[in-house]
């Protein structure tokens, strides 16, 4: 049966709201396939603007390998703004597709890729929308199987009432064996009905269906332990990992966005995973081991991606990507090959002792030198020892004097205030980084125009990190801190003008530490909060830290823990953490004691490049390293012909580490 759009009661709305072009779909190499066509209905979404949603690489990669799959269709769906939600409600339209505006709820399946937390209450509004009952126990054979993803879904519990399963890493395999299992269950007739479904996804092994674990209580609010509670479903969960990325050399035809959005950039990944250690450093932890994309296949990406795009910038993708083992011949390959023409080169995360300027040369190659970042993290040496951030406050200083005597005139440093240990010392120690920094700018260049950006975000404690058992500061005591770093470059006479400050104060990340190491009791402060009119939390403008406190106070009013509970506290090493049973990969044990080497400020190296320190993650999941140098050379290659003009010669952009 076909599934009318809802575009004719949509186009009515859209001169009353905001940006209205954002939910027309038929953006280039978007895919709309008969409803009709395929046994297997994806709706993917990203849970947030479109402008932010559309750019990311996850839902790009699973729409078109699903789409891809004859017996397969995806349409993508975002999260609507409050203007548009208010008139969708008065005129009864549900949460659609951009793609064909298809109605959220006709689905078989409704994918949610959460990049951060704060995307929760908005899938509740697109659920809502959507006609979907909020709760999955509520949900019906009629209803889609809600199905969360993405690095913020490796804790789902506090979202364990809402979906009806998630799925831990990588995303590539994991779809399609999904789809397989509910191809097979609809072809069967669906015996068993949804309950039935559910349960042979959970018996895969790798997808979590929480209504099939009990969680019991200690009478402090502790967990005493998760359980399965149906035969045949595992103790633990396992992450997936796609171990040869130039199998999957996606998105091969990526989205062009006819709205503005936050990257306006074709990006290539050009490795997954990060081996560094850092211990704030979640996406680091949960996408382990490193995997390299081979340089010919990053050039082929490239190549390929420019042709069926247009886009004047590429950006080469990653959590480090100065790192990748053949960055140089990458670098220079693609530099070679579009020379002259307007495409440019962007490394958007780059750490502060990869950076070379050969490597940055390469990347601005007949291109303006605006600004650089990297992000120390932490302000003092001590600061960076605990947190692994194996950077030497020399290190930092002999990077931006070279990036200064090569003509950058702008550096950018990301810290984090509120890391484990942390004193007020700590965070002043950035006044005298940033003070040294354009000292060394100034003499090197012989200019006086050195500019420092110091932006500063509050830590947040991950779980599947050794900082998973640690304390997170209070948000009071993160502003005091920042207002006398503030003040401390105020008050410099000589070099504080130059300096620029940004932080942010600490209150959302007191909400993002409650979600990120929630369990399922904070759902109710997710339901009542988003049923006060929470919304788009990710978002200064509208997020409301008093309305989250005061649903957190109603919800958990007859529970014996509270926000500072979930968020201040210290957690001991016994306690049954409550993502113990979804299985990243990485040992408890490890964990633990990298913890404590952190406390000792103790390093430890980069995998990659030493003998394996048994953090278990490859021994657990089958898999392993996987670096060159594979002796790849580019230049043989020849470039495909490009659509509109080539590569621009683009900033070195904005970095890691
Ligand atoms: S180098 Fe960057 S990506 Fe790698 S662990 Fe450190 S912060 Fe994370």
């Amino acid at each position: 049966m076909s599934v009318e759009s809802v575009f004719p009661q949509l186009e009515a709305l859209l001169p009353l709201v905001t940006k209205p072009v954002q939910y027309v779909g038929g953006e280039l190499n978007a895919v709309t396939k008969p409803w009709d066509s395929a046994s297997v209905r994806w709706a993917l979404m990203y849970p947030d603007a479109y402008e932010v949603g559309i750019p990311n690489q996850g839902v790009q990669i699973l729409y078109e390998v699903l789409n891809e799959r004859p017996d397969a269709l995806a349409e993508r769906t975002y999260a609507v703004w409050p203007d548009l939600e208010r008139l969708m409600r008065e005129h009864g339209v549900p949460q659609f597709t951009v793609d064909s505006h298809r109605p959220v709820g006709a689905f078989d399946l409704l994918g949610v890729s959460f990049s951060t937390e704060l995307g929760y209450t908005n899938m509740l509004t697109a659920l809502d929308l959507a006609g979907v009952p909020l709760h999955a126990a509520d949900r019906d054979e009629t209803h889609p199987v809600v199905v969360a993803g993405g690095h913020a879904a490796f804790n789902p519990e506090p979202i364990a009432d809402f979906v009806d399963a998630a799925v831990l890493g990588d995303g590539e395999q994991a779809v399609l064996t999904i789809s397989d299992v509910v191809a097979a269950w609809k072809d069967e007739g669906r015996p068993g009905g949804r309950e039935e479904l559910l349960l042979r996804l959970a018996r895969t092994g790798g997808v979590y269906v929480p209504r099939f674990y009990d969680v019991d209580y200690l009478p402090d609010g502790r967990i005493a332990r998760v359980a399965p509670n149906r035969p045949g479903v595992p103790w633990r969960v396992s992450k997936h990992t796609v171990m040869d990325l130039d199998e999957w050399p996606y998105p091969k035809a990526p989205l062009v966005p006819l709205a503005e959005s936050i990257h306006e950039r074709m990006s290539v990944e050009i490795f997954r995973g990060c081996t560094r250690g850092c211990r704030f450093c979640q996406a680091g932890m949960i996408t382990r081991p490193v995997r390299e994309r081979s340089a010919v296949t990053i050039a082929e990406m490239v190549d390929n991606g420019l042709a069926r795009t247009g886009y004047e910038e590429v950006g080469l993708l990653s959590l480090s990507s100065a790192d990748h083992s053949e960055i140089g011949v990458v670098a220079k390959g693609l530099a070679d090959r579009y020379e002259g023409t307007e495409t440019g080169l962007s490394l958007p995360s780059t750490r502060v002792d990869a950076f070379n300027i050969e490597l940055a040369n390469e990347l601005t190659r007949n291109g303006r030198r605006s600004g650089l970042t990297f992000a120390p993290e932490g302000g003092s040496e001590r600061m960076r020892r605990v947190i692994n951030k194996m950077v030497t406050e020399e290190d930092l200083i002999r990077t931006v004097a070279t990036a200064y005597g090569n003509g950058w005139r702008q550096v950018k440093l990301y810290f984090m205030c509120g890391l484990p240990t942390e004193t007020d010392e700590d965070v002043l120690q950035i006044a005298e980084v940033a003070r040294r920094v354009i000292e060394t700018g100034r003499s090197v260049s012989g200019s006086k125009d050195i500019r420092c950006t110091v932006s500063i975000g509050g830590f947040v404690p991950k779980p599947h990190t050794p900082f998973q058992w640690a304390a997170q500061l209070d948000h009071e005591t993160t502003d005091a801190r920042l207002r006398k770093l503030r003040d401390a470059i105020r008050a410099d006479r000589q070099y504080g003008k130059a300096i620029g400050f940004r932080y942010h104060d600490g209150k959302p990340g007191i909400v993002e530490g409650l979600l990120s190491r929630g369990d399922r009791r904070v759902g109710r402060v997710i339901e009542r909060v988003w049923r006060e009119g929470a919304r788009f939390d990710g978002w200064s403008e509208h997020f409301s830290f008093d309305a989250w406190m005061a649903a957190a106070e109603h919800a958990l009013a007859d529970v014996p823990v509270d926000v500072d509970w979930f968020t201040t506290r210290e957690r001991e090493h016994t306690e049954v953490l409550p993502w113990d049973h979804l299985d990243s990969g990485l040992d408890k044990d490890w964990l633990w004691e990298d913890w404590q080497d952190s406390l000792d400020e103790v390093g430890v190296e980069d995998c990659r490049w030493t003998p394996c320190f048994d953090c278990g993650v490859c021994d657990q999941m089958g898999t392993e390293i996987q670096v060159g140098p594979t002796g790849a050379t580019l230049l043989g290659m020849p470039a495909l012909p490009l659509r509109g003009a080539g590569l621009v010669a683009a900033s070195a952009g904005p970095v890691d580490g």
